[in-house]
């Protein structure tokens, strides 16, 4: 049995370890076929399959695109795409740079909460010139205190509602899934209960999904109870979609599934990776 996880994060993203680092502890867990899925950047994907062909790892190129579908925030998951495809790139860029701008939107409302420093603080976890997201602010909020974790942060000042919460517009499903597809990659729906949504807005987001080129939902995750992968299994094979399944690993201290560590693929939903050429 091939142990499959097509969906991770090093610290190019959000996650906490380097893209070597993060291989090498897929290696070490047995992975057979990595993809490495940074949000919006493909900036880690040349350093991880080196280390992968070194562990003998299959690695495929992935990203995870940040989209706003009627004002609702997506995650795509772009698997096998070409990270050369100048639309892509282009398009990665162009929500980097958003990410910039909502960076500081979210200092400014925590600094007028009362909370000082945060941009800086955020950006000693991103790097200088690396891609910031909430998960940045959060281990700075965690470090100064202001919640025993970086999931109670998240709750207490980052989502909806909360005050660091800024709302921000993201790439568009069709230029997402258009941009993963013309690099000639397979795009797949990251995590769908976490948007949810009900059966009519789910049948339109799977409909419309499929319609632009979009190939498979992701049915098992870290963020899905068992119940729930049973249920977007159905939803994958009612849609004629095919299905994928990744940790989300973000690091060893914050992810709830360890690299490879996932429950078993359901054997009635057909693998987004079933046409592809495994060797090495
Ligand atoms: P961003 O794309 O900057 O809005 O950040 C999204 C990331 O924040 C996700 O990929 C997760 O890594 C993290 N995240 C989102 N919600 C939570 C939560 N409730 N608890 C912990 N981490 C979260
Ligand atoms: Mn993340
Ligand atoms: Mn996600
Ligand atoms: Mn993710």
């Amino acid at each position: 049995m091939l142990n499959i996880d097509l969906h991770c994060h090093s610290k190019v993203s959000d996650g906490t370890l380097t893209p070597t680092q993060l291989v090498e502890r897929a290696a070490t867990r047995g992975v057979s076929m990595l993809a490495l899925t940074d949000h919006d950047d493909l900036g880690g994907l040349d350093e991880a399959r080196r280390v992968a062909n070194e562990k003998n790892i299959i690695f495929i190129n992935g990203v995870e695109i940040s989209v706003t579908w009627r004002n609702r925030t997506l995650h795509i998951i772009g698997l096998d795409v070409d990270p050369k495809y100048l639309p892509l790139e282009q398009g990665l860029a162009a929500i980097r740079s958003g990410r910039v701008t909502r960076g500081s939107k979210i200092a400014a409302q925590l600094d007028k909460f009362g909370i000082q420093g945060s941009l800086e603080g955020a950006y000693c976890y991103a790097g200088k010139d690396g891609l910031i997201g909430r998960t940045h602010f959060a281990r700075f909020l965690a470090e100064q205190g202001y919640a025993k974790n970086v999931k109670s942060v998240f709750k207490k000042y980052l989502v909806k509602g909360k005050p660091g919460y800024v709302s921000h517009q993201w790439a568009s499903l069709s230029d997402a899934v258009g941009w993963i597809c013309g690099s000639g990659g397979k795009a797949v729906i990251a995590h769908p209960a976490r948007y949810k949504l009900g059966k009519n807005l789910l049948d339109e987001l799977l409909l419309e999904f499929r319609a632009l080129g979009g190939s498979g939902l992701e049915v098992i995750t870290a963020s899905h109870t068992p119940e729930q992968s049973l249920i977007f299994a159905r939803h994958a094979n009612r849609m004629n979609l095919l299905a994928s399944c990744g940790s989300d690993f973000h690091g060893p201290e914050e992810s709830y599934f360890d690299l490879g560590r996932m429950p078993d693929f359901p054997i009635e939903c057909m693998p987004v990776w079933h046409d592809w050429d495994l060797r090495i």
